[in-house]
């Protein structure tokens, strides 16, 4: 295969990929975006094996073999609820392959580079290993395998500092040092990153932890562009680049989103917990069946809360039944969607998607809020941190300054959570104690039936 045909394949595979992304947007388009990004990551591989000339190479393909059905079998038995830890997983993968990368290039070709091509491949390196084990890290704790609060050693900041700068030196003296110290200096390099990227995701936790994935996903694509620069490969810098700003653009829109900075959580600012947190909050107020019943059939505009919970329970049927019965009672029926409802973006669209909830009746945040106040009643399932108005009082907490879902403006309230213990940021719910407020505590699937049967 010419350069030149290499280069054209390429550019339409880039294409393909962020042509598919934009269908991704969309639940209606976002299964054929992600065949067409899949479809056009496997022609890029090809052209490149092709490109190389090492398609018919024996021994490259048993390793193929293995990986596809590693992650064929991964990717089937991964449930919904473990998604996040698994895409962890996948970015430290990314950043892995790229650490190899700079290592094989270093290694075979370091003499003969440009300082340029140098430099990338050093950068990608240190980049690689610092996703590779910030990420292990992350899936971690998500996979509560390590305890989900931050961990701040003594001395953290100027440990991780050290660590960083002398990965830094190291791979400075790669470029000017003698050649005799090479695999010593890829050594300190590597190693120290690697440590650097352990004690970076060890001190955030809690809420903070989605935007860490993305930012690490992030790092995870531009570690892969520069090990791509360093192997003048332009699709490696190209496919590299678009996980590199996606994620970018992400990791700022969830900032935004929770109206955080990125660099009071890269610094571990936002994360004490409120006194008492982890605990049950009360009273609890319960009504019998006769009074919700009311309540039910009193309300005309009803919004529908989803989050975390629901996506455990796996209660998503059990709400399209609930929200079906409001409809033919007569009900106006609108879901709010938080954009950190649950364990990862859009989380609770693709469940609802799931269940063929129609996408019109769909609101965000911004859209919903001030609704709100003109709601006869909220049903949460599931959800705490996004309706948790301590949100907007609890300073220094993990979610204090995040826009939340203002429920309590709503005329009533019916919270179908598990129990009253805070949500994912260990921030107690003040919610559970108001009056306009009743709760029907348990699994969402159960108590959501409950519910649908007040209507019939
Ligand atoms: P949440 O704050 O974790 O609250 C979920 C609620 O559902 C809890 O009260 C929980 O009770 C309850 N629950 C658990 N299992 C249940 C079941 N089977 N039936 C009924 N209720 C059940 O979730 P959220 O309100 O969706 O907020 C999301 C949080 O996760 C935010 O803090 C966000 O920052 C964080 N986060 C978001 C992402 C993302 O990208 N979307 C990723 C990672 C983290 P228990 O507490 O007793 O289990």
């Amino acid at each position: 295969m010419t350069e030149s045909l290499y280069n054209i394949s390429g550019f339409i595979f880039v294409a393909g990929v962020i042509w598919g992304i934009k269908l991704m947007s969309s639940p209606k388009t976002a299964e054929k975006g992600i065949f067409l990004s899949s479809i056009c990551t496997l022609g890029a591989i090809v052209t490149t094996l092709l490109y190389n000339e090492i398609i018919t190479v024996f021994h490259l393909w048993p390793p193929v073999v293995i990986a596809v059905a590693t992650g064929y079998i991964l990717a089937v038995k991964v449930t919904m609820i473990q998604m996040p830890q698994f895409v962890a997983l996948l970015n430290g993968i990314g950043g892995g392959s790229s650490a190899l990368v700079s290592l094989v290039v270093i290694l075979d070709h370091f003499p003969t580079m440009s300082l340029f091509n140098q430099s990338a491949a050093a950068l990608g390196y240190i980049a690689g290993w610092i996703t590779l084990s910030g990420s292990l890290v992350a899936a971690a704790k998500l996979n509560r395998k390590l305890k989900q609060e931050p961990l701040v050693l003594k001395r953290h900041t100027a440990l991780s500092m050290l660590l960083l700068v002398s990965s830094v030196i190291a791979a400075v003296l790669l470029l000017t040092g003698p050649e005799s110290l090479t695999r010593c200096l890829l050594f300190i390099a590597g190693g120290t990153a690697f440590c650097f990227g352990i004690l970076f995701t060890l001190r955030i936790g809690g809420a903070d932890m989605p935007i860490t994935i993305s930012l690490l996903n992030s790092l995870s694509g531009i570690a892969a562009a520069i090990a791509g620069l360093a192997l003048r490969d332009f699709l490696l810098v190209a496919v590299g680049g678009v996980v590199g700003a996606s994620g970018f653009v992400l990791t700022q829109l969830m900032c935004s989103a929770m109206n955080k900075k990125i660099w009071s959580i890269l610094t571990g600012k936002t994360r004490l917990l409120s006194a008492g947190a982890g605990e049950s909050v009360s009273p609890v107020r319960e009504r019998d069946a006769d009074d919700l019943a009311g309540i039910i059939r009193k309300a005309q505009k009803v919004v529908i809360v989803p989050g975390y919970g629901m996506a455990v329970a796996q209660a998503q049927e059990k709400v399209k039944d609930l929200s079906e019965a409001l409809l033919e009672a007569g009900k106006e029926v609108k879901f709010a969607i938080h954009p950190v409802a649950g364990r990862m973006p859009g989380h609770m669209n693709v469940l609802l998607a799931e269940v063929d909830i129609d996408y019109e009746r769909l609101f965000e945040m911004e859209e919903i809020n001030p609704e709100l106040s003109e709601t006869d009643l909220v049903i949460v399932i599931g959800a705490n941190d996004v309706v948790n108005p301590a949100a907007n009082t609890a300073e220094g907490t993990p979610i204090y300054g995040m826009p939340v879902l203002e429920v309590e403006k709503a005329g009533h309230i019916i919270i179908c959570n598990k129990d009253t213990k805070p949500g994912y940021s260990g921030v107690d719910n003040p919610l559970y104690t108001r009056e306009n407020v009743t709760l029907l505590l348990g699994d969402a699937a159960e108590t959501v039936v409950r519910l649908t049967a007040l209507l019939k």
